[in-house]
């Protein structure tokens, strides 16, 4: 496929991705090797580094797809569930003003949203036909309610797990906090394309006609990477800094370069737009 200036970017965030990487599970870099890096395997906050195990996967999948213009049209998709990623861990992270009292820890609601997660496994599970799964899994995911539903009550608790719902509300707090408006805007246009219930947005107009289904343009995909590529530092920002890892700094480095990389090309994006 010929260069062009969003692909021309993916080395540099792909590059990004594994120094962040480094930075947050130590020298070895290895990737997904969360699970025995941990800084403690009792840890709520394991579960941190397990959303960012999700964010790091569903981000070089966006790389892949807006390099692509044909296959770019899926991309809302995966910006979306970067943006589930970035709504619980910075939900773990700060909390919510409408939820909790201000006294909740992170680690306090990390079982809150470990215990929704195993609440919602275990009701999918539970809804579907025993051919449809593992002879193991509904046993698996019971065992996983009851141990996360002993910690959550020793915390005093008494909400009943963090739902996937709450997500909109974090978008809707993060606008009033900060005037963001495009989290929650993207979180709900992406929903509709994600249910497939928007399938005029893969229209173009040609000439005086509408053509269905074509490459998606130079300026989309650059937009969604830009937004994934937000996503993806905010969950990283946050899982440092609430694993108290050391680097803070150099990750901060890390994103100004990569940052400058991404505005850039979307200069050069926008410019051969108006040519
Ligand atoms: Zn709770």
């Amino acid at each position: 496929m010929a260069a062009d200036p969003v692909s021309d970017l993916l080395p540099t965030l792909v590059d990004f991705l594994a120094d962040a990487d480094q930075l947050l599970c130590g020298e070895q870099g290895r990737w997904a090797a969360g699970e025995d890096l941990l800084p403690s395997p009792d840890s709520p906050l394991d579960l941190l580094l397990r959303i960012r195990t999700e964010a790091m996967h569903t981000f070089h999948a966006l790389l892949r797809v807006t390099d692509d213009p044909m296959a770019a049209p899926a991309a809302p998709i995966l910006v979306r569930q970067l943006l589930e990623c970035w709504a619980h861990v910075q939900w773990i992270a700060e909390g919510q003003s409408s939820t909790l009292g201000p006294t909740a820890t992170p680690e306090q609601r990390a079982i809150c949203l470990e215990l929704g997660m195993a609440h919602w496994l275990c009701k999918n599970l539970s809804a579907s036909s025993n051919e449809s799964q593992y002879e193991h899994s509904k046993a698996d995911g019971e065992k996983w309610v009851k141990s996360v539903t002993a910690e959550h009550e020793q915390i005093g608790c008494a909400c009943s797990g963090r739902d996937f719902k709450a997500v909109r509300n974090s978008f809707k707090e993060l606008r009033d906090r900060f005037g963001m408006d495009w989290p929650l805007d993207t979180y709900i246009a992406a929903s509709a394309a994600s249910h497939a219930l928007m399938p005029q947005r893969l229209a173009h107009q040609e000439g005086t006609g509408l053509s269905w289904g074509g490459p998606a343009s130079l300026l989309d995909r650059q937009n969604w990477l830009a937004r994934g590529f937000t996503c993806l530092i905010n969950v990283y920002l946050y899982v440092i800094g609430t694993l108290h890892r050391p680097k803070v700094g150099e990750y901060d480095k890390l994103v100004a370069a990569a940052q400058t990389e991404v505005s850039r090309t979307n200069r050069v994006v926008v410019a051969s737009m108006e040519r």
